[in-house]
């Protein structure tokens, strides 16, 4: 066990991929390269206010220095940088991104794997647009509770290590309707094999820059796809459809927990299949298809809940579309997509089996699966209760779910007593608990629940983080103790109140 400086930093991307030849500088358009050298903006008063023991036990970690974590320190080994990435933004070609407020702090050998560490909220980088690099608490809490959760739920996501509060105060426009307030600052040290994201592949593509658009394909498939080989096209589609699969499993999983991520820009897309960049996410509370938290996206609602299936095709797509002029034959590429609406489906459909209890899914399943969406949908019905309750019910009938029921008066009683009935005869009275209990989780970080964590750390009190944090490290388990305060519908100040029902990406 060590600290930061005594790890095994590499820089294996740097070396092995194009670059900027200038370090840091102003924003501006950086051709024909995968990254710049950047110095993260020290934190004037840096002080660690969240960390995983978990991930910091899994990096060898006994101490975390918050001067580092806060962009304070580049120690021994650490090369920092930020990536250059291009994307689709709400479906129209952006160009540049990049990391504008995050940056890179090297690569990490361990016993069997390599970590990348990324501070999130650090200052500026070439790519930080018009923006200023930095990373209010609000978000960052968001995001380290957020990540953490979904890992300890089994879904695929990057995940945290720290949460440092900076001591300097930041300027937003929350909702961006003119009202800009100062925030404080905090910087968050996220880890994930890589943040290579779709969009990392498309900025080359794009730009005719095939030479860079190969090294990065060789570069990530060499360190991050063992087992694959890249070398020609048969190799490209399956190494393709293994990025393709892992994205439906991980949208699948989003689906099974009620997760919207609110911005599945290119750009946000990882790789590795990871649930990346926690923004303007949210959770259902009521079962409503097309709901979306992110209030940029509420014309359209591209982004809404019974969408993210498809966008992920559409995104699987656009990466696919990146990858043509490495292809000698291009049309193999149509096989990726077909095959990622299979394994969707697939995955979907043992969702569900679990979900529900059954043995297996079976094509007459689709009818029971599509009256229970019709029936969700009918009254405001909480999704977590409704599927917890339901994975320990001993009879046919709606009276045990009625707590999942924001108005008892309204429940559609027979209708869901007959549905009821269905499932009960379809599972012979005995469904599959322990399979249910697995799959639908007690605990969800519900909108309203980060919200009260943010207020009070806000005002210097991080007790509440901390507690959610302990929650939702178990999240299938009762933990009665937390039953009356967290196994809960939303309360009524929040349905309207921003950060709970309303997100923008301003953080
Ligand atoms: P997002 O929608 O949060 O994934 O961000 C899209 C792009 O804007 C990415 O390239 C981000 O790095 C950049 N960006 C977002 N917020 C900031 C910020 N506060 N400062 C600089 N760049 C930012
Ligand atoms: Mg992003």
């Amino acid at each position: 066990m060590g600290t930061l400086e005594s790890l095994t930093w590499f820089r294996r991307f740097l070396d092995e991929t194009p670059g900027d030849s200038e370090v840091g500088g102003r924003a501006r358009q950086v051709p024909q390269a995968c990254w710049s050298r950047v110095e993260p903006t020290p934190a004037p008063n840096p002080e660690l206010l969240l960390s995983s023991s978990e991930m910091a036990t899994r990096l060898d970690l006994d101490t975390l220095d918050a001067i580092v974590l806060g962009g304070g320190k580049v120690t021994a080994g650490m090369d920092p940088y930020a990536q250059r990435y291009g994307g689709h933004q709400f479906g129209n070609w952006a160009g540049q991104l990049g990391d504008g407020r995050a940056i890179t702090l090297g690569e990490v050998q361990l016993s069997n794997e390599v970590l990348e560490l990324q501070l999130k909220g650090a200052g500026s980088t070439p790519y930080s647009r018009f923006a200023d690099g930095k990373a209010v608490l609000r978000s960052s809490i968001r995001e380290f509770l957020c990540s953490e959760a979904m890992h300890h739920l089994g879904v695929p996501t990057t995940r945290a290590l720290s949460l440092v509060s900076t001591g300097e105060m930041v300027l937003r426009d929350m909702m961006y309707d003119g009202n800009q307030a100062h925030e404080p600052g905090a910087v968050v040290c996220r880890v994930a094999p890589s943040f290579i994201r779709f969009g990392s592949f498309q900025i080359h593509s794009a730009m005719g820059d095939i030479p860079t658009l190969k090294s990065l394909l060789e570069h990530t498939v060499n360190h991050h796809f063992p087992g694959h080989d890249v070398a020609n096209d048969a190799g490209r589609v399956k190494w393709l459809s293994h990025v393709a699969e892992q994205t439906a499993l991980m949208i699948s999983h989003w689906m099974r927990v009620g997760f919207v991520h609110g911005v599945m820009n290119t750009d946000n897309m990882s790789i590795h299949g990871l649930t990346i960049d926690y923004g303007p996410y949210g959770w259902l509370e009521d079962y409503n298809p097309g709901w979306t938290p992110n209030t940029t996206d509420l014309r359209t609602r591209r982004y809404r809940y019974g969408q993210q299936p498809q966008i992920g095709a559409w995104n699987v797509a656009r990466l696919l579309e990146a990858m043509v002029p490495l292809m000698d034959e291009p049309e193999l590429l149509h096989d990726v997509l077909e095959g990622y609406t299979n394994a969707y489906s697939t995955f979907q459909n043992e969702m569900w089996a679990s979900k529900l209890g059954l043995d297996e899914f079976r094509s007459d399943d689709e009818t029971l699966v599509r009256d229970l969406n019709e029936l969700l949908q009918r009254v405001e019905t909480d999704m977590t209760l409704f599927f917890r309750l339901l994975s320990s019910i001993q009879e046919p009938s709606v009276r045990p779910l009625s707590d999942a029921f924001y108005d008892t008066s309204t429940i559609p009683t027979d209708e869901w007593n007959a549905w009821l009935s269905a499932w009960w005869e379809r599972v012979n009275s005995e469904p599959d608990r322990d399979a249910m209990l697995s799959s639908n989780p007690k605990y969800v970080l519900r909108n309203w629940m980060a919200q009260l964590a943010i207020d009070a750390a806000e005002s210097g009190d991080v007790s509440i983080c901390e507690e959610l944090y302990t929650l939702l490290k178990n999240p299938y388990d009762e933990q009665v103790e937390f039953e009356e305060k967290w196994f809960q519908k939303r309360p009524e100040w929040a349905r309207h109140k921003i950060g709970c029902s309303m997100l923008s990406c301003s953080s």
